[in-house]
């Protein structure tokens, strides 16, 4: 069976391959080495080289699913040349070099480790760490030493209890490393949100986490780091989880050493296979994630594979769009609003989304600045239907004005949500805060105009409000809970 390793599958140059058709490949062999900005690319297979294009090695594989997890060990003489030779990525989906990112001093900062596992659907981080916590906090002491930190912190959702409760035992053990929780709201995993919400500094749109002494990494990326410090295995696999209209439900599997390579079919195939007609093959998260095919290969930065129902055909109606700088790009939402076969008569974008060398960059994520404006230029430019790919509170916000406008709202992810019987994203529901372990939760009482009886408390869990009316009817409650 023959596999396509990508030659690009990094923010940088695309690698060089340093093996030739007809060579004799190992796994863990290196075959591809950087020319620029990148990471080594190492052999997930025993086999031979098929072929070498502009774009891939492919390689002929032999077994292709080992027993054992049995490859060349790396060489290097610290920790640092191991990082290098392993070929580690950002694997949440960024791509940045490792070695490069952790190349700092952080003179006594932090590592906080990015667990916010923010695109629905996905479960591979949360499952590596109710599964393996211990290597994963390995690797975070590995960093710590690596860039002279003096905490890490795993930036965590309240609501994977599980998770949390492993985690706290096994940092009770440990000197300079703790937990922050994170409410359940989009996107809690934007670099410079883990930052905000951890450190309490707002970093500016370019400025990187260095700026607050700081490094965030991907869970799995820090499993990687373990990985390639302790066993010396270089980045051959991928964690991956497969959601959508599948044989068998459309609930998420999760396939942990994946070998990178693998196509999207075969992935598919061993989840169940496709469940009859679909809309598309989205590789990633509901937000960030594209379109995709059934050849396409697994890389160091797959996360996701989504298989969606078709898509709503709203027949050529009037369509505005409005960007999020942590959702869909442009020609991302007008692939939708395609397949939804719409008209886009109408571009937006929020406002605090700056555009920084061609990409967009939210200036506070997940707070919203206002969308009444943005919606009313999509109606004045003769929109029936308004398309958004914005974070919970902006989506909260859009609700708040688009429908009295006379918009049909349709958000991004409502193909793949609707697919899994997920509730459409449409109104915040969640607070904005949730309570540190062992703070108690927030508890208001009495309202003084009323005369009214209530309480609210928020959920330690969860993070959602409960209100308790005990004296009173009918009473109007403001609250600022979502400041
Ligand atoms: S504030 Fe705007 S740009 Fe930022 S996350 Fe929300 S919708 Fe996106």
């Amino acid at each position: 069976m023959k596999y396509t390793i990508l030659l690009k599958q990094h923010i940088g140059a695309p690698c060089a391959a340093c093996v030739k058709a007809g060579d004799k490949v190992e796994r863990g062999m290196l075959i591809a080495e950087p020319t620029g900005l990148g990471a080594a690319i190492h052999s997930p297979f025993d086999g031979k080289v098929a072929e070498i294009t502009e774009t891939a090695i492919i390689i002929d594989a032999e077994n292709a699913e080992p027993k054992e997890d049995k490859f060349i060990p790396l060489t290097g003489s610290d920790d640092m040349e191991l990082l290098k030779a392993a070929g580690l990525v950002g694997m949440g989906g960024a791509g940045f070099p490792t070695a490069v990112k952790v190349n700092v001093d952080l003179k006594g900062g932090y590592i906080l480790v990015n667990a916010a596992e923010c695109e629905p659907l996905l479960e591979h981080n949360i499952g590596q760490l109710e599964t393996d916590a211990p290597k994963i906090i390995e690797g975070v002491k590995i960093l710590k030493k690596l860039c002279n930190a003096k905490e890490g912190v795993f930036a965590i959702k309240a609501k994977h209890k599980k998770a949390v409760d492993i985690l706290a035992k096994l940092c009770e053990k440990e000197d300079g490393i703790r937990i922050h929780l994170l409410p359940d709201i989009y996107p809690m995993g934007e670099e410079r949100a883990v930052v905000r919400e951890v450190l309490g500094k707002l970093l500016s749109p370019t400025d990187l986490p260095s700026v607050a002494d700081s490094v965030v990494i991907n869970v799995e990326t820090v499993q990687r780091v373990a990985e390639a410090v302790l066993n010396k295995r270089p980045v051959i696999t991928k964690n991956v989880s497969v959601a959508g209209k599948l044989k068998g439900g459309t609930h998420t599997r999760v396939f942990y050493d994946v070998p990178i390579g693998t196509t999207v079919g075969e992935l598919i195939e061993r989840a169940g296979g496709i469940d009859g007609e679909y809309g598309e093959i989205v590789m990633g998260g509901p937000f960030t994630g594209k379109p995709t095919t059934l050849d396409a290969p697994i890389t160091k930065t797959t996360g996701g594979i989504i298989v969606t129902k078709p898509f709503e055909d709203l027949k050529g109606a009037k369509m505005g769009l409005l960007l999020c700088a942590c959702g869909g790009n442009e020609e991302r939402m007008r692939d939708i609003a395609k397949k939804m076969n719409a008209t886009v008569e109408c571009v937006q974008k929020c406002k605090q989304a700056q555009d920084i060398k061609g990409t967009l960059k939210c200036e506070n994520p997940g707070n919203c600045p206002g969308q009444a404006q943005k919606c009313m230029n999509i109606k004045k430019a003769g929109c029936t239907e308004i398309l958004i790919g914005n974070c919970s509170d902006c989506t909260n916000t859009v609700m708040g004005s688009a429908p009295k406008l006379g918009l049909n709202v349709h958000h991004q992810t409502d193909t793949i949500f609707d697919t899994v019987g997920k509730e459409r994203m449409r109104y915040l529901t969640t607070s904005k805060t949730v309570p540190q372990l062992g703070e108690e939760p927030e508890v208001t009482v009495t309202s003084s105009e009323s005369g009214c009886e209530y309480t609210v408390t928020q959920d330690v869990e969860d993070g959602l409000l409960h209100i308790d009316i005990k004296e009173g009817k009918n009473i109007e409650i403001e609250l600022p809970l979502f400041l």
